[in-house]
């Protein structure tokens, strides 16, 4: 390190839209700031292979941050792709029932969606007909406020806006270490170290590696879980107008294999939640198996496996047969047949586990010291942090500086 290391009163170390959104929060205030990300572009792991959802709020426990934080980020992430001329449709969306056992669950979330504030419209098979007149089901809500957009083109903007504010985007910098000293915390990497008063660890699926790297125990590790998605024939996409989920099952945090008219009016089903032989795995073809192995002998993996074995193995079938696949979908839709179906790409989720087994259902931070020298952990992003990333990063930065700032556009 040397009198020239460049110091920035915040370091955010990834480039994934919740890093971007900190840093942008951060470059408001006027501080200067620095995004550290590993790979060559921004948003190229979870934030550029999402279901580009702008979730409602609906299905998070009232009181939750993920509640909160989703609701707001709801009506902000509507407001920025207005404020800025991005990609994006309030189209609603349909959560299906297709068996009387999940009655009581839909019922459990239209309590929670009026506990968070969310509006919520239940439907009966006529009033189903009238939103998607291909879905068979029992009964459905209707939930008006949820949307579509494109996360990586909001992603790419907030980063375009932090330079505007004399921020700075590095690219291909992988942080190796993070060092905490009196008044500040030097950020390694194999091109040179950079000094920041505070550091913020938006990593995803590293972000369990960056704490360790800055000598803390997580208490969590992130397992990865690939979501493949299937893409739908003309015949096939002609059958869906929106958004078609079925009801959660509450022992996963995942939503369920879903039918999505994206933005770019291509229909696709998915994602399934299959483990991912690397943290970046993204087919059954990327293995690395020193990861693999600390995945499945990590404790809290192995409880994970032993409870939700017969699941685990119903979504490899899934992922790995085509006419299992659409089985899952005729449920909602069933005039799908399994030759409409053809493979369109896959995103992997961060999910932080604990030893015991649990797959933590909200956000996580961790804070290592307060002030200068601080570092803050988001160990758990999953979605919706892409609906939820603004207010996420004004969160953030109250938490660094106390500085707590308005959210833009919201009308
Ligand atoms: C299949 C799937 C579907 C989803 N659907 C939705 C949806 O419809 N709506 C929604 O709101 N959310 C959805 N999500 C969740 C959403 O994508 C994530 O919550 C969000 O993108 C998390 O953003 P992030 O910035 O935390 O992570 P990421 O986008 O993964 O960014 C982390 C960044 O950190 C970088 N990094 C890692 N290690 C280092 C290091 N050592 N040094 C420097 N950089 C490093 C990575 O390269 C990466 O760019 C979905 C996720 C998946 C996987």
């Amino acid at each position: 390190m040397t009198a020239a290391t460049p110091a920035f009163d915040v370091i955010v170390v990834g480039g994934g839209i919740v890093g971007l959104a900190t840093a942008h929060a951060v470059a408001r205030t006027g501080r200067s700031v620095a995004v550290v990300e590993r790979e060559p572009r921004l948003a190229q792991h979870q934030t550029g292979n999402n279901s580009n959802v702008i979730h409602s709020g609906l299905y998070y426990a009232p009181g939750g941050l993920k509640a909160r934080l989703a609701v707001a980020g709801c009506a902000e992430t509507v407001a920025f792709c207005r404020t800025h001329d991005l990609p994006h449709e309030v189209t609603g969306k349909l959560v299906v029932a297709t068996e009387p056992e999940e009655l009581p669950r839909m019922a459990e979330l239209v309590r929670r969606g009026g506990a968070n504030g969310v509006e919520v419209h239940e439907l009966d098979q006529a009033g189903i007909r009238v939103h998607e007149p291909h879905v068979r089901g029992i009964g459905a809500l209707f939930v008006p406020s949820t949307g579509i957009t494109d996360y990586r083109a909001i992603a790419e903007k907030l980063g375009e806006l932090v330079a505007k504010e004399g921020g700075e985007i590095h690219l291909c910098r992988a942080v190796q270490q993070l060092a905490r000293r009196a008044g500040d915390v030097v950020v390694r990497t194999a091109t040179g170290d950079l000094l920041g008063r505070q550091v913020v660890v938006c990593a995803g699926l590293r972000s369990d590696e960056v704490a360790r790297a800055a000598g803390v125990d997580p208490g969590v590790r992130i397992i990865p879980f690939r979501g493949e998605y299937s893409g739908f024939s003309d015949r096939a996409a002609a059958l869906v107008k929106g958004l078609i989920y079925p009801v959660p099952d509450p022992a996963f945090p995942f939503l369920g294999v879903h039918a999505t008219r994206g933005i770019d009016g291509h229909v696709h089903a998915g994602p399934n939640a299959v483990l991912a032989m690397a943290r970046e795995g993204y087919s059954w073809g990327a293995v690395k198996p020193k990861e693999f192995l600390q995945t499945i002998t990590y404790p809290g993996m192995l409880r994970v496996a032993k409870q939700h074995w017969r699941y685990g193995f119903g979504e490899m079938h899934r992922s790995l047969s085509r006419d299992a696949m659409v089985k899952q979908i005729q449920r909602m839709l069933p005039d799908v047949r399994a030759e409409d179906l053809s493979r369109a790409g896959a995103g992997v989720r961060a999910q932080a586990v604990k030893a015991d087994g649990t797959l933590v259902d909200d956000f996580l931070f961790v804070d290592q010291g307060s002030g200068p020298g601080a570092i803050l952990h988001v160990l758990n992003a999953p979605s919706p942090a892409a609906t939820a990333a603004l207010p996420i990063g004004r969160e953030i930065l109250e938490r660094l500086t106390g500085e707590r700032l308005a959210p833009l556009g919201v009308t």
